[in-house]
């Protein structure tokens, strides 16, 4: 089985993002927001049979694990009452994909988060997608504030009570940032890897590991620029006393396959072990066009992992064991999905 780790929906039909303009429009104005739209199952059907699920077919991987649209989560915009009605309509949305092909997709839950106001609001919703939807993880971002870093690092007790439900339900984060509202930060081209690298950094020096023995982290986008710079880290990891970078890491960070080039992948493949790393795509994501020196598109994924020097067991665990360790409830999820 091929596993994709990361897939958000990127296709939704049209009226729901229009709703969040509507939404957010109402807040500015201080007036309470239309009711949300009807959405048919047949629309959705549609969105995701011209979408990702015939990206799955065309590119032979199985299942994905599917989160609301990254950039839409949004969570610099309005405040912890719009975020709340968002993330529960964009759960809710991703909720009925998982029930309409569910040997495609199981869910993975976008949180109401908020810049500067508690994570601790997000675990009645965290609940919900676990318990009532079958999710098997949550999308947690570092930076709220989409671009200007105003709550503390993920190594700080603020961020405990949702570090305490995920593992008490089993369930990992993939450090993942929204769009951006700061010019400086391109969102899909600086502030998402950046995000991804101060969130290896921040947990690096914490002791959210030492807290929560079992807690798991999957860093996107290729770990950001952490396999690259992983010399640093060793060493700054040496300096700190903290011991070595991989007892210090291993045991709780994953990174994800989304990275666009063979050398890329080489390199990845390289510094971290086949262990650590989960296939992951982000079809239909941020970077959607075909690469003119390959001639296929630059998030087909899978096609650099085939051409990796690996055994066929390290990639059996890339494409499938990994993910199935990392996030703890997805076997079950699987038997129980398939079995409808
Ligand atoms: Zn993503």
């Amino acid at each position: 089985m091929i596993i994709d780790c990361h897939g958000h929906y990127t296709t939704a039909p049209r009226q729901h993002e229009a709703w969040r303009a509507q939404q957010i429009d109402a807040y500015k104005a201080g007036k309470s927001p239309p009711p949300r739209p009807g959405i048919t199952d047949d629309e959705i059907r549609e969105s995701i049979e011209g979408g990702q699920l015939k990206v799955q077919r065309e590119r032979g991987t199985d299942l994905t694990i599917f989160s609301p649209r990254a950039a839409g989560m949004g969570h610099h915009l309005g405040d912890a009452v719009t975020s709340e009605a968002w993330a529960s309509a964009c759960n809710e949305l991703i909720h009925r994909v998982c029930s309409l092909f569910p040997e495609n997709f199981i869910g993975v839950a976008m949180l109401p988060q908020s810049a500067r106001v508690s994570p601790r609001n997000c675990i009645p919703e965290i609940g919900r997608c676990v318990n009532d939807y079958g999710f098997v993880g949550v999308n947690l971002n570092p930076d709220p504030s989409g671009g200007h870093w105003q709550d503390p690092p993920l190594s700080d007790r603020y961020w405990y009570p949702v570090y305490e439900k995920m593992v008490e339900y089993d369930t990992p984060a993939m450090i993942h940032v929204s769009a951006s509202c700061n010019p400086t930060h391109h969102t899909t081209g600086a502030h998402y890897l950046n995000g991804d690298t101060a969130g290896f950094n921040q947990l690096m020096n914490s002791s959210v590991f030492k807290d929560f023995p079992t807690i798991k982290f999957i860093i996107p986008h290729g770990g950001g620029a952490v396999p690259y710079h992983w010399g640093r880290y060793r060493g700054l990891a040496q300096d700190a006393k903290l011991g070595l970078l991989s007892d210090l890491m291993l045991k709780n960070v994953f990174f994800d396959t989304c990275v666009y080039h063979l050398p890329g992948q080489e390199l990845l493949a390289r510094v971290i072990p086949a262990d650590n790393i989960l296939f992951a795509s982000e079809m239909i994501g941020a970077v959607r066009g075909i690469d003119p020196e390959t001639g296929h598109h630059y998030d087909d994924t899978k096609r650099y992992i085939d051409q990796l020097p690996l055994s066929a067991e390290d990639k059996a665990k890339i494409f499938e064991g990994n993910a199935r360790r990392v996030y703890g409830r997805l076997s079950e999820t699987i038997k129980k999905q398939s079995a409808r």
